[in-house]
């Protein structure tokens, strides 16, 4: 054991190894944990799988006293505690899956001194009994996991978070570490303006993840695609594939394993049970792909996922990265792949109008949408978007599908421009698929009953197929010149930036139209 006189830093060190059995720190984690065990507050940015629980785990020991963490991952804490158990952590949690018994055990240890770590969810630590059962306790310092839930820019608020500044006005004296590895500026911001951690210090790790490639692909027949691509790429790996809605989740499940993929689903409506039990078949076995919606990975600490695929469009940079981010936490070569479509715009953008929050939040979801929808249709490095998005540096990574087959641009203005004067002549009063009938000069029962063979611009795209025309349209909705309006059937409207397109005061590049073809590469693992 150490002697008396033993640094801090070297006594950090000894725990990490004793107690935790690891030989270094990473990145951040030796000066966080100095800075907050010698009762600094802190803000630690860090990307999921980085190593932040350490960060506040090693302080509260080397404190005198509990350290409390506060974390919305209720269904975690157990796990959290089990793990703790077995290094000889003294560590609890309070939450509300506890009887009143094992609660006041809970509360009579802390009384005594008898934990080290107490996890608490943030709506039962607000409560005047805990605060009071806390002020009559030795707090070491506090932790607020998942901190960006405080944000309403943040894609997982939670009103109770709010409330945590109450911490900072009871407890001077104790320091406190947020963590999180959601970090766009506003999102920073947010968190220290409403945690009052102006003089905390910011650590702010990379955000980059070099192992993962990330493929963003024009989506034709989805499934299919998917299909092909983990046939080709992956047959002998685990994955995990996003979807949108739990019927999606069923029928990819069902798909995949007609086609021999060992494929489960997983989303909030199946049975506990068996929601289980496919979670704990996946962390168990090699060759398994989890088909799931987002309900699905939070703490899932898998190392070999060797792809994240998404069947439909994330509704934030922050999820997609969250999620692609559960990939090669072993530091190997992972894929993140993603199928994007119209139809994925059209339908965010419903949901966003026809969703009962209010008129600020609806806001913000329309501009983390955009964001997600610029990083698919970028002509640009996909990495520098991404970490860009995050508030970091970057040059082009080689590592992407932009870098590795730049998409070839091309002056659209004259195909924008007979776009946007389709939509304006049939009154901005019907939705794409019409739009693209007349364009290409298809004169169905529709087309021909509104009388739209009559009009000017009637088939004055047909050198394009549907495909391109559909191609060229999304980049416009993606570019903001135009609208879907829910309100009246998803027609498209024209908006103030499409005026000086049309009046040929602006030119515009879009993406040359590749047909989607059967990826043909060889493995990156060799
Ligand atoms: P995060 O909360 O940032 O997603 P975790 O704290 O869960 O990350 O850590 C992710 C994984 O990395 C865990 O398996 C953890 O044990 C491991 N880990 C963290 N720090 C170290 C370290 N210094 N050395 C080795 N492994 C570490
Ligand atoms: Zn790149």
């Amino acid at each position: 054991s150490l002697p008396e006189t033993a640094s801090l830093p070297e006594r950090a060190l000894h725990v990490l190894e004793t107690v935790f059995g690891y030989s270094s720190f990473r990145g951040h984690q030796a000066d966080i944990v100095q800075h907050v065990a010698e009762g600094g507050d802190a803000l630690v940015l860090m990307p999921t799988g980085g190593g932040k629980s350490l960060c506040y785990q090693i302080p509260s020991l080397l404190r005198k006293g509990v350290g409390v963490v506060v974390s919305p991952l209720i269904a975690l804490m157990q796990d959290q505690v089990d793990a703790l158990d077995e290094v000889g952590v003294r560590a609890a949690f309070l939450n509300s899956t506890q009887s009143f018994d094992e609660a006041m055990q809970i509360e009579r240890r802390l009384r005594q001194g008898d934990l080290d770590l107490l996890y608490v969810a943030p709506e039962r630590l607000m409560t005047p009994r805990c605060l009071e059962l806390l002020q009559a306790s030795n707090i070491s310092m506090f932790a607020i996991d998942e901190a960006h839930c405080v944000s309403q820019w943040g894609h997982d608020f939670r009103p109770e978070y709010i409330k945590l500044s109450v911490l900072h006005e009871r407890f001077p004296h104790v320091p406190r570490i947020a963590l999180t590895a959601t970090a766009d500026q506003q999102t920073r911001e947010e968190i220290i303006h409403r945690l009052q951690l102006e003089e905390a210090r910011q650590f702010v790790s990379s955000f980059d993840r070099p192992n993962i490639r990330y493929q963003i692909v024009e989506k034709a027949n989805g499934r299919k695609q998917l299909l092909d691509f983990i046939q080709a790429e992956h047959a002998d790996d685990a994955g995990i594939v996003y979807c949108l809605s739990r019927k999606k989740v069923e029928e990819t499940a069902e798909f995949l394993r007609e086609n021999g993929i060992n494929a489960l689903p997983y989303h909030a409506g199946m049975d506990y049970a068996l929601r289980t039990k496919n979670q704990a078949r996946f962390l168990r076995e090699e060759k398994i792909v989890m088909v799931a919606t987002i309900a699905f990975g939070m703490g899932i600490d898998k190392p070999d996922v060797r792809f994240v695929c998404h069947l439909d469009l994330p509704k934030s940079i922050e999820g997609y990265y969250q999620e692609t981010g559960r990939g090669g936490r072993d530091g190997q070569p992972a894929d993140a792949w993603m199928a994007y479509g119209l139809q994925d715009v059209v339908q965010q953008r419903r949901m966003i109008d026809e969703s009962e929050a209010d008129e600020t939040f609806k806001r913000v979801q329309g501009v983390k949408l955009d964001a997600m929808l610029s990083l698919c249709e970028t002509l640009h490095c996909r990495r520098v978007r991404l970490l860009n998005y995050f508030g970091q540096e970057a040059t082009p990574c080689g590592n992407c599908d932009i870098c590795m087959t730049p998409p070839v641009s091309f002056d659209a203005t004259v195909e924008v421009q007979k776009l946007l004067s389709t939509v304006y002549r049939v009154e901005q009063r019907f939705a794409s698929g019409h739009v693209v009938e007349v364009l290409r000069g298809i004169d169905g029962d529709r087309v021909k009953q509104w009388r739209h063979d009559q009009l000017s611009v009637f088939g004055i795209g047909s050198d394009r197929g549907e495909a391109e025309w559909r191609a060229i349209l999304r980049q416009v909705i993606a570019l903001g010149l135009l609208t879907v309006d829910h309100e009246s059937y998803s027609a498209l409207k024209l908006t103030d930036l499409a005026r000086p397109v049309l009046r040929g005061e602006q030119s515009i590049q879009l993406r040359k139209y590749q047909k989607p073809v059967k990826q043909k590469r060889t493995s990156q693992r060799s």
